[in-house]
């Protein structure tokens, strides 16, 4: 490959304690954690908009946040958002979780959508208010390593060039781009042909009229629906990595297409499509290969190190916990991740990073880095006690209960993932 070497003095715009890369779900959380332990925050967003996946990917759905027995499993920060998300639109709450926590054992879960547009105003403004510092439409290109030490991180926007300075940094791309970029090993994954938009017809606008209830506004169209576990992937299509920029081109390009021959033939006045995915929707791009590497195999243990209960999203009653060491590489003292470039393979990977748990790791991170920062501490060398007292206060269940396991009676579906 032909290469070309430039050299060039880039102005230093900034330095904070903490720079988040990413404003999905899991760096805002990371972010207003952090500001919240009174760290300077920057947070950097390529995009204009914060939420990520779970807005400008349309991924407008929170996953179960309870065991599916009427016992909620994630709170903390998660809950936070999830109040958020649906505070000034419509939500689709089980009726049984309408008014807080269900009377009795209860098989509704505890999930919602939400407006996209609505919660992507409401995310800025928390920001605002948390103190965060913002830039949008500007891509973080590269860390600057000192060593194994990030000093900061050169970015690219409308001004041109420009580095802004770090104690700490989150790695919330979901792609683990710096962490890669400095070195961190990291774990390539892959990913079907998903490309969902949300459209209008005549009938879903009547529902509304009927009913008054917005959430049913929208039916979806696509340009590929392949689900998690690779149901309606095209047989023999290649899987799509994510992490270069061909192939994200490739797969836009394919799933435009598709999406034109699946709705080219209809009568073009019975509908309108009115939300396109703006980022890929990518499932499983690139994690690191952390201290600990999160499976499936996991469910039902207690460690040490974690930093919040979860539940499986498919299976009810199925436990696990988020160990600390799946946001950090030993031998990186200042770069943390969190959200969908946690440690995790397979289906363990998919626990991980669904938007709940990508917002606990997020909430983790934030205190983690803030705490090391006071303490001068290497991150990897965090004090998992005051680590984990700091996130109890802040209402996050650290261990489940044992009396919560009823492994006779997990309901098993079969996990066919790549
Ligand atoms: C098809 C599909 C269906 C899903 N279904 C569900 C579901 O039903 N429920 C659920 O809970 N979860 C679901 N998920 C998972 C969930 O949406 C995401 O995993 C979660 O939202 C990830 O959040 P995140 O903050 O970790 O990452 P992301 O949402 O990926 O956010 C990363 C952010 O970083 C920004 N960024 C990236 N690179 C840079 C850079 N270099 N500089 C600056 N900014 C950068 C991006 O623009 C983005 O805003 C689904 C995912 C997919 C793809």
């Amino acid at each position: 490959m032909k290469s070309y070497k430039f050299t060039e003095e880039i102005p230093v715009l900034g330095s904070y304690d903490v720079i988040v890369a990413g404003g999905g779900v899991a760096g805002v959380a990371a972010a207003v954690s952090a500001a919240r332990m009174g760290k300077s925050v920057l947070l950097i967003e390529k995009t204009i908009t914060l939420g990520g996946l779970a807005t400008i990917g349309l991924i407008n759905y929170f996953v179960p946040m309870c065991n599916g027995r009427g016992t909620k499993i994630i709170k903390g920060m998660a809950q936070e958002l999830f109040d958020l998300s649906i505070k000034y639109g419509f939500d689709t709450v089980p009726s049984d979780w309408k008014d807080g926590d269900p009377p009795a054992d209860t098989k509704q879960r505890y999930v919602t959508r939400f407006s996209i547009p609505i919660f992507i105003a409401a995310l800025t403004e928390l920001l605002k208010n948390e103190g965060v510092d913002i830039l949008f439409d500007t891509v973080v290109t590269k860390p600057v390593m000192e060593d194994n030490t990030c000093v900061g991180v050169i970015v690219e926007n409308k001004t041109g060039r420009e580095m802004y300075c770090c104690k700490m940094i989150v790695d919330v791309t979901g792609d683990s781009d710096i962490l890669y970029r400095a070195g961190v090993p990291t774990i390539q994954g892959c990913n079907f042909q998903t490309f969902l938009v949300n459209g209008v017809t005549i009938k879903t606008c009547e529902e509304v009229i009927k009913t008054g209830d917005f959430s049913k506004l929208t039916r979806g169209y696509d340009g590929g629906n392949a689900d998690l576990y690779g149901g309606n992937h095209p047989e023999g299509h290649r899987l799509w990595k994510g992490t270069n920029a061909r192939d994200v081109t490739d797969y836009v390009v394919e799933s435009h297409i598709n999406l034109l021959n699946n709705i080219r033939n209809d009568d073009r006045n019975s509908r309108e499509l009115i939300q396109i995915p703006t980022m890929p929707q990518f499932r499983t791009t690139r994690c690191i290969d952390g201290d600990y590497v999160f499976t499936e195999d996991d469910v039902y243990k207690h460690f040490d190190d974690s930093i919040g209960a979860i539940c499986d999203f498919d299976r009810r009653n199925y436990l696990y916990e988020i160990p600390f060491g799946t946001l950090v590489k030993t031998g990186f003292p200042n770069m943390i991740t969190a959200g969908r470039s946690a440690s995790g393979r397979g289906y363990g990977w998919d626990l991980l990073r669904v938007i709940p748990p990508a917002i606990i790791t997020g909430q983790a991170a934030g205190v983690a880095v803030s705490m090391a920062i006071d303490s001068g501490s290497a991150i990897y060398d965090t004090d998992i006690k005051k680590l984990q007292k700091t996130l109890e206060e802040q209402d996050v269940m650290i261990h489940f209960d044992d009396s919560l396991i009823v492994p006779g009676e997990a309901e098993r579906v079969d996990i066919g993932h790549i």
